[in-house]
């Protein structure tokens, strides 16, 4: 295919979804166009920041093996893989978004998630097990929790180079630095997408369009307009070009709002990361998340978290709102050298960055905070610490007492040098503001009817997704809805070309 001025099918974004949705496309034989805002080298969206982690219902290690096939029986044999079912990851949805996720989307995305994992192999995306973060090793067994046992090869790297490598095969057009700004209609049907490209304005014929661009984390505007004025400074830690422009232009179409467009995903991130993604950074390398085994103290010396309500998968995204909410949105982790081995390895990594003292006094001499409330509240903390077996693989009931909030496990007295300040703020994930659509990924009205040539998929899918997300759900979500708004797209111009009403 070369470069043209029609298409059968445009896709707006050139992310996981994205990708999945010209792919699915393409196959069914139409003509595409993906438009990535960005230049080549800042191509992927948030899909390319991601650590690869992606979450689909299987039944055992053989379905594993069909993702896996260079995985021995040898390897095979010291595995334990409980089944995930569809109810499973199902319930978890549900559990995590407090039950307001849509049953149908949800169900699709379930439904749908291992036949598309295999598709996904199918077009050469290479998957290997998530030892690290989701297996335990017992008596030379590897057992695995958690239903995410799997994670794209090279990260969210890996996943977007082979999805581009794909398309480009296949003879996807893609084009860069080419942003959507405006969907036309003629008839009430898709016909053509107006794009900025390197200022130049160009208007393509499409028969149908696929939204798949991301929702707005990336807009400090409207996060302060929708989810609150604090998060005008939070950390982007994905694209900076997923600014709500997908939502704004099919809105301008009569696109049904959807989902919790006051929430967000969120963590505690290093104060000092990048404002936006960097791409040549790329990994979730500025989390911290082993503050389970610290104290976490504001400016002003207060702690304001029970650090060890639960384990760090169950809080972590609570908790980056929370710092959101301190003084100059910041808070230090505080740690001493009893627990400094057991960080998690982004502590170690260059780009982390933390103040080190051989005393508490020197520590919080090289901090901007209330230096005396910041001692007076450690040594509270210290004197509160209870009598108990300290064990971080469980939760072990070591807590404090007396104390406002808290400390309900993994509670240590902090007091053995060199001690260390890490300083965090919050970090955006993504955004959960979406539009409706159907099963069908085609986008609806404010009447819930299809607007005709108009798809959506990825994080532009509003009402799955509330409060938080089972990790490894964002790409899967991606990769479920993408290649159904694919193929749909590409019936829809079937019907439409051979002028049979939809
Ligand atoms: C640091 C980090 C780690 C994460 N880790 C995981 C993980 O391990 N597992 C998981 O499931 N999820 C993870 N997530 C969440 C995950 O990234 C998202 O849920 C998912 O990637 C969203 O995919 P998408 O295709 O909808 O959007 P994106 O991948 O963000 O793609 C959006 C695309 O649209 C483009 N775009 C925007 N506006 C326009 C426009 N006007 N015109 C043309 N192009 C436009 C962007 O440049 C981009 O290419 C992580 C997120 C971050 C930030």
């Amino acid at each position: 295919m070369s470069n043209q001025s029609s298409y059968d099918v445009v896709v707006v974004g050139a992310g996981n979804a994205a990708l999945c949705a010209a792919l699915a496309a393409r196959e069914a034989g139409r003509t595409v166009l993906v438009l990535e805002k960005g230049t080549e080298r800042k191509r992927g969206g948030n899909s390319y920041f991601t650590d690869g982690a992606i979450r689909f219902a299987y039944n055992d290690i053989n379905d594993i093996r069909q993702l896996i096939p260079q995985l021995s029986d040898e390897e095979a044999d010291k595995i334990v893989m409980p089944e995930y079912s569809t109810n499973d990851y199902y319930d978890d949805i549900m559990r995590v978004t407090g039950g307001k996720s849509m049953p149908a989307l949800a169900n699709h995305l379930v439904n749908e998630s291992y036949q598309t994992i295999s598709w996904m192999k199918g077009h050469g995306v290479e998957f290997e097990l998530n030892y690290s973060n989701q297996s335990f090793e017992k008596e030379g067994q590897f057992h695995f929790w958690g239903g995410l046992p799997v994670k794209t090869h090279n990260i969210g790297m890996g996943l977007i180079k082979a999805l581009f490598a794909r398309a480009e095969e296949l003879g996807v057009d893609i084009w860069y630095s080419s942003k959507a700004i405006e969907l036309k209609t003629e008839n009430g049907k898709i016909s053509s997408v107006i794009v900025d490209q390197s200022n130049q304005t160009i208007e393509i014929s499409a028969s149908s369009v696929i939204l798949a661009c991301g929702s707005f984390e990336a807009n400090k505007q409207m996060r302060s307009e929708h989810i609150g004025k604090d998060w005008e400074a939070a950390i982007v830690r994905g694209t900076e070009y997923n600014t709500g422009d997908g939502l704004t232009m099919a809105l301008a179409l009569g696109a049904q709002k959807y989902g919790e467009w006051s929430g967000c995903h969120s963590i505690g991130t290093d104060y000092n990361a990048p404002k936006v993604g960097d791409f040549t950074k790329p990994g979730d390398i500025f989390k911290k998340h082993s503050y389970p085994l610290s104290i976490m103290l504001n400016k002003e010396g207060e702690r304001f978290v029970d650090e060890g309500a639960d384990f760090r998968n169950y809080t972590y995204a609570k908790y980056g709102r929370e710092i959101l909410k301190q003084p100059d949105h910041v808070a230090y982790q505080i740690y001493d050298q009893q627990v400094r081995p057991m960080l998690r390895k982004e502590y170690n990594l260059d780009e982390a960055t933390y103040y080190q003292a051989d005393s508490l006094e020197q520590l919080v001499e090289k901090l901007p905070v209330n230096k005396e409330s910041f001692l007076n509240t450690i040594a509270a903390y210290n004197d509160a610490v209870e009598e108990g077996y300290y064990n971080p693989t469980v939760k072990d009931g070591k807590s404090t007492k007396g104390i406002t909030p808290p400390k309900t496990n993994w509670a240590l007295p902090i007091e053995q040098g060199p001690f260390y300040a890490f300083p965090v703020t919050c970090g955006i994930t993504f955004s959960f503001g979406g539009v409706l659509v159907n099963t069908s990924s085609e986008v609806l009205n404010e009447n819930s009817e299809p607007i005709a040539g108009l798809f959506a998929a990825g994080e532009m899918v509003g009402g799955i997704f509330y409060e938080n997300y089972p990790g490894g759900s964002g790409l899967m979500s991606g990769a479920v809805f993408g290649k159904t708004a694919g193929t749909s797209a590409a019936r829809y111009v079937e019907r439409k070309n051979t002028n049979i009403p939809s």
